[in-house]
């Protein structure tokens, strides 16, 4: 029987550990899925241990080079000065033991997800292990090793023949897979994301429209620091209305970085978890209009990995599930469990307080130039729809 979703997950993915104070901390994922079970939203049934990629996937976007070093870097062999070429050993992203087969696996936890979908056994996967969107073709950049979602696109187009569409709500600009597919017109990717006038990776500008055959399916939505749920919410929901409407995808592939709250220790924004509500039903439901319900979703940034991210990417299980949005106190079984590993203390609710913070004094501003950037997107989009 067919069922409606599945979370692919092993203990496998914790091996994509750079070190114990670095950010990135998929300790995020443990947290969630012991969140989901205590409110009783998921079943071991519904869990599908993720599948190492191989070196022929992996090759289907990274350069065989690029996957020697990391081979010969998770095994210690590796010179810092040829490492750094290929954008590991940097402090933001390190060399740590076995880093090829723990990068591998997340890659492949994105292609069990695929395979789950394409060959009709759930309607959604989610493999909250991936959205390493920043990785590249030969090089490593921003906690990213090998870009699952990249390697993911192209075994969709491969094996399935399907038309992409890949939407990324990181804080950061999805960079990795929109350069991966700049220039081929079946794949179409969408961000938004904080201006890169001051974040990582400082790209992402409107004018970033794609290439050559690929010129017109390359989407950006930077917005300004500051900007809150409001403003956030009403950009990406006309944003994802028109490029869905636009592109037609055959399958809708997200990106879910919970890094745009309020609270993120990378970031400028002030989303609160009201975003993180949102940004999934909305991908269920135009995945249901334009594609027959296909819809695989990725993990992805997120660093306030205690008060954040479990609540917010339990919301991307409970959209799948079409489970009412929770409201009201976290189960106290779980708030005592993860107390003693937090330094702050935990948000006892599914809401944030309210409010989180002082309110922002160029809120107006902020919400303007907003529109003003939204308005200029969508002029772009309705002239490429009629261009067809
Ligand atoms: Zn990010």
């Amino acid at each position: 029987m067919k069922k409606d979703a599945v979370f692919i997950f092993s203990e496998d993915q914790l091996g994509y550990s750079f070190s114990d104070t670095h950010p990135f901390n998929q300790k995020r994922i443990v947290m969630t899925l012991d969140l989901l079970r205590k409110i009783g939203a998921i079943q071991d049934s519904d869990i599908i241990a993720p599948r190492m990629a191989t070196d022929e996937e992996l090759l289907l976007v990274h350069d065989a080079k690029f996957i020697d070093v990391v081979k010969r870097a998770g095994k210690g062999e590796l010179r810092e000065d040829v490492a750094s070429i290929y954008g590991i050993g940097t402090e933001d992203t390190p060399i740590f033991p076995n880093m090829h087969e723990a990068s591998a696996m997340l890659v492949g936890g994105t292609l069990s997800a695929v395979e789950q979908v394409m060959e009709g056994h759930s309607k959604y996967a989610v493999n909250l292990g991936g959205g390493l969107h920043h990785g590249f073709q030969g090089r490593a950049s921003g906690f990213c090793v090998y870009n699952d979602s990249s390697v993911a696109i192209k075994y969709l187009q491969e094996k399935y023949g399907a038309r992409v569409l890949y939407v990324d709500t990181d804080a950061h600009h999805g960079d990795g897979v929109q350069w991966t597919f700049y220039d081929d017109p079946s794949v179409c990717t969408l961000s938004i994301h904080e201006t890169g006038r001051y974040l990582f990776p400082g790209t992402g500008n409107i004018t970033e429209r794609g290439n050559g055959a690929g010129y017109g399916t390359s989407f950006n939505f930077p917005i300004d620091a500051f900007t809150e749920d409001e403003s956030f919410l009403s950009i990406y929901k006309t944003a994802m209305e028109e490029v869905v409407d636009f592109f037609k995808p055959d399958v809708i592939l997200t990106q879910n970085g919970a890094d745009a709250h309020y609270f993120d220790p990378l970031t400028h924004l002030y989303g609160t978890l009201e975003i993180y509500k949102e940004i999934p039903r909305v991908a269920r439901e135009m995945a249901e209009t334009y594609c027959n319900g296909r819809w695989i979703a990725v993990g992805g940034g997120g660093y306030d990995i205690y008060r954040v991210v479990p609540r917010a990417w339990s919301h991307i299980w409970l959209a799948m599930k079409q489970i009412p949005t929770p409201t009201g106190p976290l189960p106290e079984e779980w708030l005592s469990t993860w107390q003693s590993h937090s330094p702050v203390p935990l948000i006892p609710t599914w809401e944030d307080p309210d409010p989180l913070y002082e309110p922002i004094p160029r809120k107006e501003e902020i919400t303007e130039k907003n529109a003003q950037m939204l308005d200029r997107a969508l002029h772009i989009i309705r002239n490429e729809k009629q261009k067809k």
